[in-house]
């Protein structure tokens, strides 16, 4: 008999090369016991050939561990591990969004940056939202948003696992809500610094996807599911630095809006595919081709919350990006554009 070895099994996660909306791939390696710090995980490689990464002659891509957190799926002692990918010769693999937010987080450290993101999402089934009748449509929105009642509410069970899930695994949401379509939900990651936002972000929709299987429910994030007058799907991303969040911040946070309307373009850009469909001016959206900002105005691009403009700080509320959006490239541009000059 050989003696009980304590084997831990280390769900690796990554993105893919998939456009224009990246995907989370993940794959398990076994690793043989104690493992306590992202030192103790080893690298990993993985086939780029059948993720877009990589032309079938050079295949091999390489993980590297950057953020471990307990699996709280399969309980103590497994772990998941988030990875950036490197090209076989040591280069940065261009799907790497990671890499180019670390450097920005690394030079505007000092502004002290803070990210909530609100993460909506669209719950399907057989090829319908959860919730709509296989021909036709359900009642009018109105009931929906944070409501009760079966009537009125389809897929708790899913989001309360998902937030008991993410909760164990040590990310740090801040609440969770019902959305103005049936089938459609919300998730709050932060406020904490940029990688921590994205880097979460990303692990919490890898365990949505994931249980979503035990549900037989796919999830989308696509801005607009369901055409018509039906609430599109945002990641609508609340930021501050720390002079916002001090006495007079607000002046800061115009002064950053302003910033801002100058680089609608550029922001735009990386704010998720698709997302003209979603930013029409209707349903608490501003148009695409505009920019605007305004005090407790959900019609705006960026909104300053009630409570900011009464305190004279705190933070902006930018409701462009949509749900697809990637929180690596949405975290590294608002950096760029309101910490640099
Ligand atoms: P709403 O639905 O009214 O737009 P939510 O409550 O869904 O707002 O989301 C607000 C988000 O703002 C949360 O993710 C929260 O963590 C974040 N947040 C709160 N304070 C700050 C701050 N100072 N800086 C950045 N984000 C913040
Ligand atoms: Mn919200
Ligand atoms: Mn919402
Ligand atoms: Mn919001």
């Amino acid at each position: 008999m050989t003696t009980l070895t304590k084997y831990v099994e280390v769900e690796y996660l990554w993105l893919d090369g998939r456009k224009p909306n990246a995907g989370i791939r993940s794959k398990t390696k076994i690793i043989k016991g104690p493992v306590t710090k992202l030192k103790d995980i080893p690298e990993w490689g993985f086939d780029g050939s059948s993720t877009e990464q990589a032309e079938g002659r050079f295949s091999d891509c390489r993980l590297i561990p950057v953020f471990l957190l307990p699996d709280p799926l399969r309980g103590a002692p497994h772990l998941l591990v988030l990875c950036e990918v490197y090209q076989a010769n040591g280069d940065v693999h261009p799907s790497n969004t990671r890499a180019e937010l670390r450097a920005i987080a690394k030079k505007y450290q000092t502004a002290g940056a803070w990210f909530g993101i609100e993460q909506e999402y669209t719950l399907f089934q057989n090829g319908r939202p959860l919730g709509f009748p296989k021909v036709g449509f359900p009642g009018p929105q109105g009931p929906y948003y944070c409501g009760v009642g079966t009537e009125n509410i389809v897929g708790r069970d899913l989001v309360e696992e998902h937030m008991e899930a993410c909760l164990k695994a040590g990310i740090e949401l801040s609440g969770i809500n019902a959305e103005v379509m049936p089938g459609q939900w919300e998730f709050q990651v932060g406020p904490v610094g940029p990688l921590a936002v994205a880097d979460q972000l990303w692990v919490a929709r890898w365990l949505l996807e994931r249980l979503g299987e035990d549900h037989d429910m796919s999830v989308s994030y696509a801005p607009k599911p369901v055409k018509g007058d039906w609430n599109g799907a945002g990641a609508h991303t609340n930021f501050s630095t720390k002079a916002m969040r001090a006495s007079g911040g607000l002046k800061h946070i115009k002064v950053a809006c302003e910033k801002l309307k100058r680089k609608h373009h550029e922001h735009i850009a990386v704010y998720g595919a698709g997302n003209e469909e979603r930013l029409t001016g209707k349903h608490e959206t501003c148009s695409i081709n505009e920019f605007r900002y305004g005090v407790s105005d959900r019609g705006a691009s960026i909104r300053i919350p009630m409570a900011t403009a009464n305190d004279g700080k705190g933070y902006l509320e930018d409701r462009r990006p949509a749900a697809n959006m990637d929180p690596y490239q949405v975290c590294a541009v608002l950096m760029k554009t309101i910490c640099g000059n």
